[in-house]
């Protein structure tokens, strides 16, 4: 795994088209250290692990998740430290818990319209034993805003309203001016890919209020506040029907 500096304090390793895993950020308070995102799997968790291990960084004390989507989510039954979630993002794993991970009742949830075929796709590819998956729910969850002082430095966790899904946090971190945004900048494919333009108007505002210099997404490179803006404001006046 590979794992990179983004400032002093705060590092993150790269996301993995294969299996779709995201990018893991790690911020490292005096007092704790505090992860986002769980990864898809034990092995994801794991791999992040092995990596903090060889730089000699702590374990996370703390691990937040950005929203529900199994490739953020899976990976938190194996986190050693504190987990933390939306109430919103809780709701929906304890539903998923209940699921069963066999290849019948995945493609039972595939027609009826509960699993996505790209989640059921990279779903596979992470996972030679289906039996392996375990959804869990967080140790902490909260409403609207947390902050949590690691020790010289904030983590600073705000639900934002966003079209990708209806749980999205975004993480951001005052001293060091970094504001992680998980996959909040996309459209929801639970729903046909259908992108909400009010959603979007509403995240535009939220992060153009963030003060910070640099954003990490799920599933692409670390950008500019100026390159983020510009993005949502191409989606927004996307045409529809090109
Ligand atoms: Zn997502």
């Amino acid at each position: 795994m590979e794992f990179r500096r983004l400032t002093d304090r705060i590092y993150y390793s790269m996301f993995d088209k294969e299996a779709d895993r995201p990018v893991l950020g790690y911020v490292s308070g005096q007092k704790y250290s505090f992860m986002v995102d769980a990864g898809n799997s034990k092995s994801h968790m794991k791999a992040f692990h092995e990596a903090l291990d060889k730089e000699g960084f702590k374990r996370p004390d703390m691990i937040a998740v950005t929203h529900w989507h199994w490739d953020h989510t899976f990976g938190m039954h194996a986190a050693e430290g504190i987990t933390i979630a939306h109430e919103k993002t809780n709701n929906k794993l304890k539903e998923m818990a209940k699921w069963q991970w066999t290849d019948s009742e995945m493609k039972k949830r595939l027609e009826t319209k509960v699993e996505i075929e790209f989640a059921d796709t990279c779903i596979r590819k992470e996972y030679s034993l289906l039996s392996e998956i375990q959804v869990v729910t967080s140790d902490l969850s909260f409403v609207e805003t947390m902050k949590i002082d690691l020790g010289g430095i904030t983590a600073e966790l705000h639900q934002v309203e966003s079209p990708h899904s209806d749980d999205c946090v975004c993480i951001f971190i005052p001293e060091e001016r970094v504001l992680f945004i998980g996959d909040a900048v996309g459209v929801d494919y639970y729903n046909n890919c259908f992108l909400d333009k009010d959603k979007l108007r509403s995240l535009i505002g939220a992060v153009e209020g963030f003060d910070f210099d640099t954003c990490v997404l799920g599933h692409a490179e670390p950008m500019s506040k100026e390159n983020i803006l510009n993005i949502m404001h191409s989606l927004l006046n996307r045409q529809e029907n090109s």
